[in-house]
């Protein structure tokens, strides 16, 4: 399974205690966790003169991992907070993509140019996640400290936050961006569990000479309860992900056996999964089990809130996780800093934002449930009914995905 930390060089800070601000003004904000949400919402806090200390429980951020996919709502963001060209740069930008049946043809194919460029400024950039946590970190001023996994919240006015090595805080505002497993959330949402659909995701960046014209399109296959996919990072390196139901191999075979396990279903597959498999160094792979979270009642209690995975945790399959954990960082930084009190900032940020990823994250798991039908004949069905969406449908709901949560000037 994937790891539960996200790792990039950076060493750990010592450990010290820290007490509330006795006046306002200076709030401390502590956040737990800083993987891309923790670090989004440190830097849009940092703009809006508000000073966080991140909690990261990885002893160091290493560059390892897969690519992601960030959508048009994601650079949006992304524009606002200045990073957005770093973004490109360190990324490929897309001109389309589009889903495939498993024998080659496109059952249906967009082009970012005609809606989400034009309209929104973005269209969908591919980039190492590496790359994008090392951009986050490098625009940073806020203190990340490492090797702190914290380990329990106990209240919730104050929180009182507690980590492994024997370290309590007691910060004004706790944020909760500790992801899918996240420990603060048992303050907010006590004994809300992950919800498996019965399903492994595969994920790995691959080096290989990326063939015409997969060097700025992405795409996605539907077969018989396989879906993969990918999209270029850049001409030499490739994003590669596949779903199979239930584990492919033993829980205890090694990378070796799951890449030929992966080769056997994927047999037949048209370009470029074969030259992607190919390339594929089995101990890059990425396992991570196909699960997500139901509703939450509610994002926060008492001064302790939630934002990204620890939230809203989706199935990957609309790849909009983590451009829905961006669009929360930057509204949530809004509300704190424009409301008046935490209790009135926590509600303008969740009644925001708690509909929009509510929606998308039930829509991730449709998609999911659809996308890896097993049986010959559905499949069959399923893909002459993507066939026969009409275009006006499908635009309509690429402009509600790309204009993201509204975003006050
Ligand atoms: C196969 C797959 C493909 C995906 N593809 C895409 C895509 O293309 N586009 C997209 O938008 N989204 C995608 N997603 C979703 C995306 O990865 C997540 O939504 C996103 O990473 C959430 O960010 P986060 O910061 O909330 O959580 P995480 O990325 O999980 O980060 C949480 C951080 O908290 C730290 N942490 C955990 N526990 C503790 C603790 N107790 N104390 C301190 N720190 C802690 C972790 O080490 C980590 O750094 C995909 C997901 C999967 C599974």
């Amino acid at each position: 399974m994937e790891r539960r930390r996200s790792p990039e060089a950076m060493p750990s800070e010592q450990t010290r205690v820290t007490r509330p601000a006795d006046d306002g003004s200076d709030r401390e904000i502590a956040i737990v966790g800083g993987g891309i949400c923790g670090l989004t919402t440190a830097l849009a806090l940092e703009q809006r003169g508000l000073s966080p200390t991140v909690y990261e429980a990885a002893s160091e951020y290493r560059p390892v991992g897969a690519g992601i996919l960030l959508q048009t709502n994601a650079m949006l963001v992304f524009d606002r907070l200045g990073i957005a060209d770093a973004v490109c740069d360190a990324g490929r930008q897309l001109e389309g993509g589009g889903l495939r049946s498993p024998d080659g043809p496109y059952l249906t194919r967009f082009d970012l140019n005609e809606v989400e460029r034009p309209e929104f400024g973005y269209g969908f950039v591919a980039v190492h996640r590496a790359d994008l946590q090392r951009i986050l970190l490098d625009e940073l001023d806020t203190t990340v400290r490492t090797g702190m996994d914290c380990t329990a919240v106990v209240g919730t006015d104050p929180p009182v936050v507690r980590f492994d090595d024997g370290t309590e805080i007691r910060p004004d505002l706790l944020l909760g961006a500790d992801g899918i497993h996240s420990t603060v959330r048992d303050a907010v949402a006590p004994g809300v569990d992950p919800r498996p659909l019965g399903g492994v995701a595969y994920r790995a960046l691959v080096t290989l000479d990326v063939p015409q014209p997969y060097r700025t399109q992405g795409f996605e296959i539907w077969g018989d309860g396989t879906y993969t996919g990918g999209a270029p990072v850049d001409e030499r390196r490739f994003y590669w992900f596949a779903t199979a139901p239930g584990p492919l191999t033993g829980d205890h075979a090694g990378p070796e056996a799951v890449e030929s396990a992966l080769r056997e279903r994927l047999t037949g597959y048209p370009e470029p999964i074969p030259a992607v498999l190919d390339g594929l160094d089995p101990t890059d792979l990425v396992l991570t089990a196909l699960e997500d979270l139901p509703s939450l009642d509610t994002w926060s209690r008492g001064r302790v809130v939630l934002a990204g995975d620890a939230a809203h945790a989706m199935l990957p399959f609309a790849g909009q996780g983590a451009a829905q954990a961006i669009e929360d960082g930057a509204l949530l930084a809004d509300a704190l800093a424009t409301s008046d009190g935490y209790e009135r900032a926590f509600d303008a940020y969740e009644s925001e934002r708690k509909p929009r990823a509510d929606r998308v994250r039930a829509e991730s798991r449709g998609l999911g449930r659809f996308g890896t039908i097993q049986s010959t004949l559905g499949c069959r069905l399923r893909n002459l009914a993507i066939g026969a969406i009409p275009d006006a449908v499908v635009r309509r709901v690429r402009r509600r995905q790309a204009a993201g949560t509204s975003l006050p000037e």
